[in-house]
């Protein structure tokens, strides 16, 4: 491992851009992310961790193939898992429910997050190939469904949300360049959801999902958020709106976002409470 090609760093180099020339370590990397340093990449519209206005909108939004996933996926992951189970150890290898031999139609949903003070907005969501500002997704409506929800916050929560973004900005690009598959993306682990999930805490934002069963053909069952889980949350807000239509919005008041409270059957509403 080379060392940090910053002036006078000597720290190692975690992170490259633009193969063997620009390489850095993470806080240096980052630092040049942030000031617009890396051509031909997108960034933020300005360095958001210096910015000092005292109001924000943070806006969390997700958008999904089959608004209804979670519920008419139950029953397929429950089959995987329990039922099968259940079968197994009564011997019985043959017999399955018909009702759920399907897989659900689509389950592909993204979730992201938007950081505006004034006229300046800028989203952010994370991928396979890393973290991205601003997001590609968060401006196509195609075939979509999708929901956002403004909160207010403040310049320290603000800086909380940058301090995030720059840990993940660097994992992922860890992740990304070391090949080292413990970090960085992960389908069902580290994706676009639980990266806005983790925005929303370090704003003081209480989202009360945990991480959800969720079943993948490669890897069987594990526990994660999805984006048909944060619509779904969302869509029990009367503060939610679809961010591609024009026009003001209410800010959430600050504090619960929802509560998933039966994977399998239902969700439940909890009003926005003050903190
Ligand atoms: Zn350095």
């Amino acid at each position: 491992m080379s060392q940090c090609t910053y002036p006078s760093c000597t720290q190692l180099a975690v992170a490259y851009k633009q193969a063997s020339v620009l390489q850095y370590c993470g806080p240096h990397y980052a630092d040049r992310w942030w000031n617009r340093q890396f051509p031909g990449q997108t960034h933020p519209s300005s360095d958001l961790r210096q910015a000092v206005a005292a109001e924000w909108t943070l806006t969390i939004a997700t958008k999904v193939e089959q608004w209804d996933f979670e519920k008419e996926s139950a029953g397929f992951t429950l089959e995987k898992t329990v039922r099968a189970g259940v079968r197994k150890v009564a011997g019985d290898y043959v017999s399955r429910d018909p009702q759920y031999f399907q897989r659900p139609i689509n389950g592909f949903g993204h979730s992201y997050f938007k950081l505006k003070s004034g006229d300046e907005e800028n989203s952010f969501g994370v991928y396979a190939a890393g973290l991205r500002c601003p997001d590609p997704l968060a401006t196509k409506p195609e075939g979509t469904t999708q929901l956002a929800l403004d909160y207010k916050i403040n310049k320290n929560q603000k800086d909380k949300v940058c301090q995030l973004i720059t840990k993940w900005l660097i994992e992922f690009e860890i992740g990304a360049t070391s090949g080292d598959r413990s970090r960085g993306y992960d389908l069902m682990g580290t994706n676009c959801t639980v990266f806005v999930k983790a925005a929303c805490e370090v704003a003081d934002i209480w989202w009360m999902a945990s991480r959800l069963p969720a079943y993948s053909s490669s890897k069987g069952l594990n526990f994660t958020q999805t984006p048909n889980m944060l619509y779904a949350a969302l869509s029990y807000s009367s503060y939610a709106y679809d961010p591609l239509m024009p026009g003001g919005h209410t800010a959430a008041p600050q504090g619960l976002l929802a509560v998933y409270y039966n994977w399998l059957t239902s969700w439940s509403k909890t009003p926005a409470a003050k903190h």
